[in-house]
């Protein structure tokens, strides 16, 4: 096979800018692509933590203006990532996070920010940027990069082919028709063939309508976004390019999440020698401060707490939970409802509720190691990571059956488990009685420790790794390259 140049373009990458799954994706498939004979370099926005990070630097062009602010493209390193980096500080130069000011609220030229890395990235990705450099595709991430298919679309043929990757649908990038020009975009573009979207300039519309192909993170989030529930009125569309549509689920990287080398971990473990777990569920007992035994499972939770997760369906069905003499031990935080709820529950019911308002991640790697199953009861999920790990540090991930989570998670009915099989529970629909009866089921099977250990065994042995996805990037890659 001979190697193959994709450029990809994000707005965040691991480990130098994470708000969310984008960044580990960026962060992660370059190296996973590697492996594929692929040779993957991101373009990325050149905020503060980028900037520091670089190891080393090098221009190779230099703009006096683009939408209003000057700048430099960088070919540089930082943290064993090989970057272009658009250093444009009149644009990124500002602290805290990539997309929000201070009060939270989304930045006023946010249009412009983003067009720039979507314009460079398409003049880069023809060749006109770095003499000798012609990648046979290019990557659009997210409602960020969405404008990229589109100029490479209206600068004429000739051009690289493109992706638009969709890692959360809910995030659409939607701005005024006044833009248009000031864009650089043609006046024909402002069409529902094109970038216009309920009036205004749709980002994300235009990558999917643009884009040659399109993928997301999952194969059933990829059927869910066709629908017009799941569409988020973009199911319309989606639908009339379901032939270039593909789910491709994302990995977990392995040396982060490690059960037999974390150091996050009191005691380390692996799928042939569970014993030491349970030295983490005494661990993790004690800093919640439940009690150090129970009649029933020690669940966990590792997430935002947040609507979309479904953690007010939680919150209804801890009576449930306390019944079947189980606890929980949560970890997340999010919106002032939730966290308040979680609050009072824990206070109401000390020793056997108790939570974290807050993110650690040397406790997100406590939890995992320590719980016996992972609640995960999501309305949407794109792909989810938490039942990754839950899967490699056996803690029964038990997942509301969507998006990702409907494939990563093989529900351990009857029938599975008389074959052996299985390595969660699921449910559906998403409501309060069917997580009721997830919890109830997840006890019943804690109960027979024979079958449970089984269970635990068999997630552990699921490759939730890059290699599968990255061979699966790869295939599409080569194809679109013809
Ligand atoms: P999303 O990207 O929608 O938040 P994912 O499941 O895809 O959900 O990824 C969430 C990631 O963030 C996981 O790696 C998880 O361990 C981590 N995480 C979420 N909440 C916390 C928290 N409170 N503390 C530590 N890590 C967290």
């Amino acid at each position: 096979m001979s190697l193959l140049e994709i450029l990809g373009v994000a707005s965040e990458i691991y480990p130098l800018v994470k708000t969310g799954g984008l960044a580990d994706v960026a962060g992660a498939l370059p190296a996973a692509l590697a492996a594929e004979d692929i040779r993957m370099r991101m373009l990325v926005p050149g905020y503060p933590a980028v900037m520091s990070a670089l190891e080393t630097a090098e221009e190779i062009y230099n703009f006096p203006l683009l939408f209003g602010s000057s700048g430099r493209l960088l070919a540089g390193r930082a943290a064993g990532l090989d970057l272009f980096v658009l250093d444009a500080p009149h644009f990124y130069a500002r602290p805290g996070n990539p997309y929000n000011g201070p009060g939270g609220e989304g930045w006023g030229d946010n249009a412009f920010r983003f067009a720039a890395l979507a314009r460079i990235g398409a003049s880069l990705g023809a060749g006109h940027l770095l003499p000798g450099y012609r990648p046979a595709v290019i990557q659009a991430h997210d409602w960020q990069a969405g404008l990229l298919p589109a100029y490479v679309h209206y600068d004429g043929g000739g051009g690289p082919r493109t992706v638009m990757t969709v890692h959360n649908l809910a995030f659409q990038g939607q701005f005024s028709p006044e833009l248009l020009a000031p864009l650089g975009l043609p006046a024909g573009s402002f069409t529902i063939h094109g970038v216009e979207y309920y009036g205004g300039i749709g980002f994300l519309k235009a990558g999917l309508k643009l884009a040659d192909r399109i993928t997301t993170v999952s194969p059933t989030y990829a059927l869910e976004i066709q629908t017009d529930e799941g569409g988020m009125g973009l199911g319309g569309l989606l639908r009339s390019r379901a032939g270039v549509l593909s789910g491709i689920l994302n990995g977990l990287d392995d040396t982060v999440w490690n059960p037999a080398k974390d150091h996050f971990l009191p005691a380390s473990f692996n799928r042939e020698d569970l014993g030491p777990r349970a030295k983490n569920k005494a661990e993790l007992r004690a800093r919640f401060g439940l009690a150090p035994e129970s009649q029933g499972p020690l669940f966990g939770v590792v997430s935002r707490l947040t609507w979309q997760k479904g953690f007010d369906l939680l919150l209804g069905a801890l009576p449930v939970l306390l019944e079947e003499g189980a606890q929980l031990a949560l970890l997340g935080s999010g919106e002032g409802w939730l966290e308040g709820g979680f609050r009072y529950v824990s206070d109401q019911n000390p020793g056997r509720i108790a939570n974290y308002i807050g993110y650690d991640e040397s406790l997100a790697h406590l939890v995992q190691g320590g719980v016996d199953a992972l609640l995960v009861p999501s309305r949407q999920e794109p792909c989810g990571l938490t039942q990754l790990c839950a899967l490699r540090y056996g803690a029964l991930p038990v997942v509301a059956r969507v998006g990702g989570l409907a494939d990563t998670v093989i529900d351990a009915n009857p029938m599975a488990i008389a074959q052996g099989l299985g390595t969660g529970v699921q449910f559906a629909p998403v409501s309060q009685a069917m997580l009721e009866g997830a919890i109830r089921r997840a006890s019943e099977l804690w109960r027979e420790p024979e079958v449970w250990r089984r269970l635990q065994a068999n997630g552990m042995a699921s490759d939730v790794s890059w290699r599968e996805p990255a061979r699966r990037y790869a295939r599409l890659f080569r194809e679109l390259a013809g």
